[in-house]
């Protein structure tokens, strides 16, 4: 083994018996000590061979120093915490809603111990997942029934492909929208097997427009909402409640897709209105589908409900099999779901309703209090100011619509040319911390919006190790 050591380089036998790496094969194992060793003598050897480096500066101790830092950063974990102080709440980049302690209990258990999750208990026989949730989420959107897939994306894709395979599907023009991360609508509906009949015009469709597309090929209507862009101006758009009386009167099932979906009334605590399920199926949609992790406040999901005759359609259809939730999301789910029992408390208990609705004059206070903390860090070149700001909501939820918030504004104070690479170098050290800052660059400032800053303590303890070249 140590014969394949070029000369002057330590041995590998001589370091596994350095009283420096005796802790690290306790603590990482032998074999991985051992790998991370060969694979460190590699590359030294290689640079020795090239004339880039003397073997007699390596000794054995700068050696151990540096595989035990490789061995840490390989056990540190992929997926890492981080402070999203971007401003927008529901963050799809950064893991959308954050779950409350009843789900994060839920989904605990769950992990932990054998569940019924397709057993029925009262008759000893074989379940069904839908099953467990099923009651709460008719109770709340009123809905005949239900049946839960891996997010939204695949509700869609379930749906259209059980109703509207082979057929055509008749869409407005101002709804062939793209969701991001290459979701369009359009493109869904054919791979679901859907033939995309487009109707209206871009920011007008009529109720006319539909009923001269209808015809013996049609299978279904689809309705999506915007999303994550707003037509405004001269805009026409057909009531769903019209809509799904048209379709009806043609035997034609209406689909919606909510995206978001909210269950809730949101204005109740002064934020922007935004369609509600049940609102949906009282208009008449026969299916309403939306997210788990939007709005809604729990795990990622896609929540297909409405007509019983459709739901057991689309059960039956053996895409459902791969498209379905595995426990833990059911456990989360049907925790959260729980918490909408007492909306009352709603606002407390379900973390992003609780950040959607922190006052812009406590998260100003919170800036205010942090300001000088950040200033001390920055030193000099920095102007750090506590101020108001605007944030979103996110994913797609109310894409125009800001939320009144505070934030800590650091502008560099250098010369315009200079200012955009001081802010590339800011926002990078930010993201180097134990727990990466991540905030947004605009008009010449890094600005952390601090509406979803709830652990001050974690955030100020790791403040002193920001190391910022100027
Ligand atoms: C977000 C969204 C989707 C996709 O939902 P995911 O849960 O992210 O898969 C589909 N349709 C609309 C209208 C959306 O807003």
């Amino acid at each position: 083994m140590s014969a394949s050591v070029a000369p002057r380089l330590p041995s590998i036998d001589g370091l596994l018996r350095h009283p420096a790496c005796l802790p690290l094969a306790e603590r990482y194992g032998r074999e991985s000590l051992l790998a991370s060793l060969r694979q460190l003598l590699d590359e030294l050897r290689f640079s020795v061979l090239n004339g880039q480096l003397s073997a007699i500066e390596i000794s054995p101790d700068v050696l151990a120093g540096r595989v035990g830092e490789r061995l840490a950063q390989q056990q540190r974990s992929n997926v890492r915490r981080v402070f999203n102080l971007t401003g927008t709440v529901l963050h799809t980049n950064l893991g959308r809603a954050l779950l409350p302690d009843e789900a994060i209990d839920a989904v605990q258990m769950a992990a932990r111990y054998p569940l019924n999750l397709e057993f029925d208990l009262a008759s000893g026989k074989r379940g069904d997942r839908d099953d467990l949730i099923e009651g709460l989420i008719r109770e709340l959107t009123g809905a005949e029934a239900v049946t839960v897939v891996n997010n939204n994306a695949a509700a869609v894709l379930l749906t259209l492909n059980s109703l509207g395979a082979r057929k055509e599907g008749i869409i407005s023009r101002g709804e062939l929208i793209e969701i991001g991360g290459a979701f369009r609508i359009p493109d869904i509906m054919t791979r679901a097997g859907v033939r995309l009949h487009e109707v209206g015009t871009t920011n007008r469709t009529h109720a006319r427009d539909y009923e001269a597309a209808i015809s013996p090929r049609s299978g279904l209507i689809m309705r999506v909402h915007a999303s994550n862009y707003s037509i405004e101006g001269f805009t026409a758009r057909v009531p769903t409640a019209e809509l799904a009386e048209l379709a009806h009167r043609h035997g034609l099932p209406l689909l919606e897709d909510l995206g978001s979906g909210s269950l809730l009334d949101l204005t109740r605590w002064g934020l922007p209105a935004e369609p509600t399920v049940r609102q949906a199926l009282l208009d008449g949609a026969d299916i309403v589908t939306f997210s788990g992790d939007k709005l809604l406040g729990g795990p990622q999901a896609g929540l297909i409900v409405g007509r019983k005759d459709l739901i057991t359609k689309i059960k039956k259809n053996p895409l459902k099999r791969a498209l379905r939730v595995d426990k833990l999301t059911l456990a989360a789910l049907e925790a959260v779901l729980g918490l909408y029992r007492d909306p009352d408390r709603l606002a407390e208990r379900l973390p992003s309703l609780r950040l959607l609705t922190r006052p812009q004059a406590e998260i100003l206070a919170q800036a205010c209090r942090l300001q000088p903390a950040m200033a001390g860090v920055l030193g000099e070149p920095w102007q750090v100011s506590a101020v108001q700001a605007l944030g979103m909501i996110g994913s797609g939820s109310q894409p125009v619509a800001r939320l009144p918030s505070a934030a800590l504004c650091l502008r560099p104070q250098v010369s315009k040319r200079m200012r955009g690479r001081c802010l590339l170098t800011l926002e990078a050290a930010l993201r180097g911390l134990p727990i990466p800052v991540l905030g947004r660059i605009d008009d010449d400032a890094l600005w952390l919006d601090l509406r979803q800053l709830d652990d001050e303590p974690a955030w100020l303890a790791q403040l002193p190790q920001l190391q910022v070249e100027s």
